[in-house]
């Protein structure tokens, strides 16, 4: 402060009327707005031991209210403006409560409960007493203020106060406390006349500055979504460090010349930094704002904030940013004395009731309020509270020093956080700590944020236990045996035709022979281009039969695309109808019409290694061409496995397949109900063009699972479906949202969400969905599969934080097809799982991800350009490339949007284009 309060000016006796301060019209404002309750009470329990004279305390709270103008001061409007009345005297009575031999808890809840009264600010009094009897010499004294009063600081002058008053009295004497030359009252007059003008425009100046291009809110993993009005419900954890980490971090302080709070908050900011994946920070820190010597003996509230903010580099060391802190601490202490409230009325940033502006984390380091000697005879000692009422931010972190030992206690909002969650960041920030004890030079990057068991967690328990596999090492071979097991049982079927396992099998075998006479090698993969039917998967088992690796083409996608994607692959044969529309024949490529194969006799099956691959499937590419991924059998074997058991599928079950054959979706319709000794039921290709169709079938063909993606079940929705009591739904491929579940969950037996990649082998993650409120989890990894939640460093982000999924083991796939630099960038060494599994690599998914706290995954979106229309999946950048290549095309850029009178189908693609004049 630069200018000086003035001397009091002589007042009137009855009742005195003096502008509010700034903090304090902004806690007005405040209570207005929502009545916040007891949020802003300020709580002083102290424990009083020995005899207790109730008639000095009652003396000795009665001389510090006249004392203290700020405890007799209530609130009101006047000419338009927020002013303070003060009272010539008010009776503050001590209210007495017994509660003889309550237990701890007992006294606990009951403190709880008087301290959540809710002050009147207009009414009055703001300062309530309570003396609690637990015992003739053991007693409980609350002192309960509005902070509109009152402040941390002003706990211990009234601790001081009390206690000196108390032991005169008790003693037969007048308590001796030094004058009062001012008042908080003057204070208030004095800063509306100081804050103005120059020292104003000086002071906002630096914030504006400091502040500047900010973000407005810190985007902290929450467990709910934000509710559009905060409630302040809150509640409070706390974290002790140990005497030893205490006196470390003490001395590590003092050996980089810092004090402890910008050693702790350089901490708490890496350690929210990497909680928010955002390393631009504000984070709220108070100060006491008593800059006065004679501001010191007042109680009232002088406490002001000051919004730090801190730039956390990730591949600077810890020690640089220390010195950051230190440099923006110094020089926000210089500049302290512009109220909060001040600061965001020069700031006007964009205000928001879901949340606090400017910042909505606080960082304390509270010196003690008050020490526990002084109180006449008595012994005084502070009392465990129950959780304060409230909130006033996100998450506020109060650390105190108590006996040589550092405590947090952590103060979050109910409305935001579970208790586990703010145990877990308690955790995350020791472990942080220890860990820049160990190299305060560390690169930020590299520090734990978790604690150690947080991350065995994620990496390991919440991970599947690895299966041992029983299977044979390829897929054909997990059919046959399943033939030999079952040889009469219908394999498939399809319309009004049908084969058994052996039939099935024999077919197969003359496939594979056929494919044999044309020179199959092994090297190149055969291309299926066939209509929906039982040749269609006859032609797989074939290839497979035949050791070979099938390519998938759609005969209705656009020829052209077609032809690049043989092209591409290398294939040398293709299976595709034969001219006059009998059984499939393979053909050489690129002439069209050899002959086809007939009635080869079965060959004996090969048995590909499990690292030869099962079929390559293309997907779309971002660079405008589409990628195939190579699949090898031990990835399909493994989900094939997998899939049998969870969801699950037995020998009665009949899976109508509806998926084309290009998507590797198809897959599980039609190899996994072979592997079990059930019935897989190939819709035609008319059935899947028309859901009134499908709907009719799902009841005449007895289907028990049918898989599908969501847009898939919106149609059956929409063409008016009412379900199966016995169906079991799989939906998969795109988001399944909470709407469609719901509508789902009473159509049929059972509903799973099931979520992966193309490169990880069609699925890797399922949930069976329950009827829980908010976004449905994609649940955990299939056997033999390791998900993990990843920064951009490849550090495994903490639980319920955000970071990009990366998917390691059994289904990773062996890469791009003939692109080695492609492959190397989306497949990389798996640095976590290297025991668990045989997979030595694991895939950037592109998806962005979080743990829940329950070992759940769920999905938040891209970190790409990737989009899902209908399930399809497509690379933004394959349309921009393809619109790029006309000429008078410049720029180009694709967005979808959301149609939402049609249902049915929720998006169309926008092609925007910047046409050359
Ligand atoms: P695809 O390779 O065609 O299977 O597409 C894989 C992508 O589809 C994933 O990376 C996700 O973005 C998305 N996806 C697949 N299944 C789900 C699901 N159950 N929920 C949300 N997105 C999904
Ligand atoms: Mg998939």
């Amino acid at each position: 402060m630069n200018a000086r309060p003035e001397v009091r000016t002589a007042r009137p006796a009855a009742q005195d009327v003096f502008p509010a301060s700034f903090a304090q019209q902004r806690l007005w404002f405040l209570e207005q707005l929502d009545g916040s309750g007891p949020v802003w009470n300020v709580r002083l329990p102290i424990r009083l031991g020995g005899a207790l004279d109730v008639g000095a305390l009652q003396q000795a709270l009665t001389a510090v209210v006249a004392r203290h103008e700020s405890l007799r001061t209530t609130f009101g409007m006047q000419a338009g403006e927020i002013v303070q009345f003060v009272a010539g005297e008010l009776d503050v009575p001590v209210e007495r409560v017994a509660l003889p031999a309550a237990s701890e808890d007992e006294l606990r809840q009951r403190l709880g409960e008087l301290a959540s009264h809710t002050f009147d600010l207009a009414e009055g009094p703001l300062l309530r007493v309570w003396l609690v009897e637990l015992s003739p010499t053991d007693h409980v004294l609350l002192l309960l203020t509005h902070h509109i009063v009152s402040d941390a600081w002003s706990s211990g002058v009234l601790f001081r106060d009390l206690a000196g008053s108390y032991a005169a009295f008790a003693a037969g004497d007048l308590p001796q406390l030094p004058a009062m030359p001012i008042q908080y009252a003057d204070f208030a007059v004095w800063q509306r006349d100081w804050l103005k003008g120059a020292e104003l425009t000086r002071q906002a100046a630096f914030w504006r500055a400091h502040l500047a291009g900010a973000e407005a809110l810190l985007d902290l993993p929450l467990d709910r979504p934000r509710p559009r009005l905060q409630s302040y419900r809150g509640n409070r954890l706390g974290h002790g460090l140990s005497a030893e980490v205490t006196a470390q971090l003490k001395a590590l302080a003092a050996a980089e010349g810092v004090t402890l709070f910008m050693l702790l908050f350089a901490a708490f900011n890496v350690l929210l930094a990497r909680l928010c994946g955002q390393n631009d920070l504000v984070v709220g820190t108070p100060i006491a704002g008593r800059r006065r010597t004679e501001l010191e003996g007042l109680i009232g509230f002088f406490a002001n904030t000051l919004a730090l903010r801190t730039q956390v580099d990730g591949a600077a060391d810890f020690r640089q940013l220390l010195q950051q802190v230190r440099t923006t601490a110094l020089d926000a202490f210089m500049h302290q004395d512009l109220p909060f409230e001040k600061l965001v009325e020069v700031l006007e940033p964009a205000r928001s009731l879901a949340h606090a502006p400017i910042f909505q984390v606080l960082f304390v380091l509270q010196n003690a309020p008050w020490d526990a000697a002084g109180f006449g005879a008595l012994t005084a000692a502070p009392v465990e509270m129950p959780p304060g009422a409230g909130a006033r931010f996100d998450l506020s972190v109060f650390t105190t020093e108590f006996e040589g030992q550092l405590w947090f206690s952590l103060e979050y909002s109910t409305d935001l956080f579970d208790a586990a969650t703010i145990a877990r960041l308690g955790s995350g920030f020791e472990a942080l700590l220890t860990a820049i004890l160990r190299n305060p030079a560390a690169r930020i990057a590299a520090l734990p944020v978790q604690a150690a068991a947080d991350l065995a967690r994620q990496l390991h328990e919440w991970q599947p236990a690895p299966t041992v596999p029983t299977s044979p090492a390829d897929v054909y071979a997990l059919f046959r045996r399943q033939a030999g097991l079952t040889p009469d049982a219908t394999a498939v079927e399809c319309a009004a035709t049908s084969l058994s396992y052996a039939g099935l099998d024999q077919r197969a075998g003359e496939i594979a022979a056929g494919l044999r006479a044309a020179g199959m090698t092994g090297q190149t993969p055969v291309a299926i281009c066939l209509a929906r039917g039982l040749e269609m998967l006859a032609a797989v088992l074939g290839v497979l039969r035949a050791g070979g690796h099938y390519l998938p083409l759609d005969p209705a996608h656009p020829p052209a695309r077609r032809a690049l994607i043989l092209r591409d692959s290398g294939a040398q044969l293709l299976i595709a109808s034969s001219p006059a529309g009998g059984p499939a024949g393979v053909v050489p490529r690129p002439r069209a019409s050899s002959p086809r194969v007939s009635s080869g006799r079965g060959t004996t099956p090969a048995s590909p290694p499990a690292e030869a691959p099962a079929y390559l499937i293309y997907t779309s590419g971002s660079t405008g061409e589409p990628k195939g991924v190579v699949v090898p059998q031990r990835a399909v074997v493994n989900f094939l496995e997998s899939m049998a058991t969870t969801p699950g599928l037995g020998a009665g079950d009949r899976l109508l397949a509806v998926t084309t054959l290009a998507f590797d979706i198809a897959v599980l319709e039609l190899l996994l109900p072979l592997t079990v000794g059930a019935t897989t039921v190939i819709a035609s290709e008319d059935d899947v063009c028309d859901p009134q169709r499908l709907i009719n079938l799902l009841s005449t063909a007895r289907i028990t699972v049918l898989q599908g993606t969501p847009s898939l079940w919106r149609n059956l929705l929409a063409a008016g479906w009412e379900g199966l009591p016995a169906l079991r739904m799989l939906c998969g491929g795109e988001t399944l949202d909470r709407e469609l579940a719901t509508q789902l969950l009473g159509r049929g037996a059972e509903l799973w969400n099931l979520y992966g990649p193309t490169e990880t082998t069609v699925w890797s993650c399922v949930e069976r969905v329950g009827d829980e409120p908010g976004p449905v989890s994609i649940g955990r990894p299939v056997a033999n599969t390791c998900c993990y939640v990843l920064d951009g460093q490849l550090q495994p982000v903490p639980i319920g934080a955000r970071g990009e999924l990366w998917i390691g083991g059994e289904g990773v796939a062996l890469g791009y097809h003939h692109r080695p630099g492609l492959t190397a960038a989306c497949f990389r060494p798996d640095p976590f799982c290297s025991e668990r599994t045989r997979g030595r690599r694991m895939y950037r998914t592109g998806d962005r991800a979080r743990w829940r706290a329950d070992g759940r995954l769920e999905l938040l979106g891209r970190t790409d350009f990737q989009l899902k229309l209908r399930g399809f999946r497509i690379e933004a950048g394959e349309i921009e490339t393809a619109l790029l290549a006309h000429p008078g095309i410049a720029a180009a850029v694709v967005v979808v949007r959301a149609v939402a009178a049609d249902t049915r189908l929720v998006a169309y693609l926008v092609a925007r284009a910047a046409v050359v004049a």
